[in-house]
């Protein structure tokens, strides 16, 4: 899409009332459904937040968010505006269109009891993460999937610089208040998000925030 096109797309999109706009709390997750056609923005409201994300086909969850599919189709490990978010089944399940902050990882992977225990302490295990975030949200919604389905996962707004000798570091975000990627679901999709509660790691520059999630009805 050429910039002018792409100018003209998005004063569209914000001339329309969105069909779902929440603000979801430091800590908390938000689970829904995107149709196909439909767009998804979701908003670093205070910047340096990680939005730990996956997704899945809505109607066959056994179906879902593949990092390395998505990295071997675009040839790039970082996601950005035109990343395809492939399935484990090759499948593109939805485009990034915008994308304000400008990179977001997918190798990082989601904190859990037992990375915090690893990384951090012992102490640190009883501490909230978005691996039970993960289960949390989807038993709460009635969700029959549990940690057998939670795949690599995405980070957005994380920026996690791959270094010339191939280590992964945690690094400060590239975000800033206000910062948005949007996206455009090709199939109808399950989304599940945590907003990272993480407190041990700059992700969230210490200091997990709000993020607001809208959705738009296609066309
Ligand atoms: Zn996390």
């Amino acid at each position: 899409m050429s910039v002018n096109a792409d100018h003209v797309r998005r004063a569209a999109l914000d001339s329309r009332a969105p069909i779902h706009d929440e603000v979801v709390a430091a800590g908390e997750s938000w689970v829904g459904n995107i149709l196909r056609g439909q767009v998804l923005r979701i908003v670093d409201l205070e910047g340096n937040q990680a939005v730990d994300t996956l997704f899945y086909n809505a109607h066959e969850s056994d179906e879902h968010y593949s990092a390395v599919d998505t990295i071997r189709g675009q040839g790039n490990i970082y996601l950005t505006t035109g990343t395809k978010l492939r399935s484990n089944l090759g499948a593109t399940l939805l485009t990034i269109i915008e994308d304000t902050c400008g990179r977001h990882d997918t190798l990082g992977g989601a904190c859990s009891a037992e990375s915090n225990t690893v990384r951090y302490a012992l102490e640190a295990r009883h501490m909230h993460s978005c691996r039970d975030s993960f289960l949390l949200a989807l038993a709460r919604r009635g969700h029959d999937l549990g940690k057998r389905d939670l795949p690599s996962n995405i980070n957005f707004f994380m920026n996690v610089p791959v270094t010339s000798d191939g280590k992964l570091s945690f690094a400060d975000g590239l975000s800033a208040p206000g910062r948005y990627v949007e996206l455009r679901a090709d199939m109808d999709v399950l989304v599940l998000i945590s907003n990272c509660p993480q407190l041990n790691n700059p992700c969230n520059a210490y200091n997990p925030t709000p993020i607001q999630i809208l959705t738009w009805a296609a066309g």
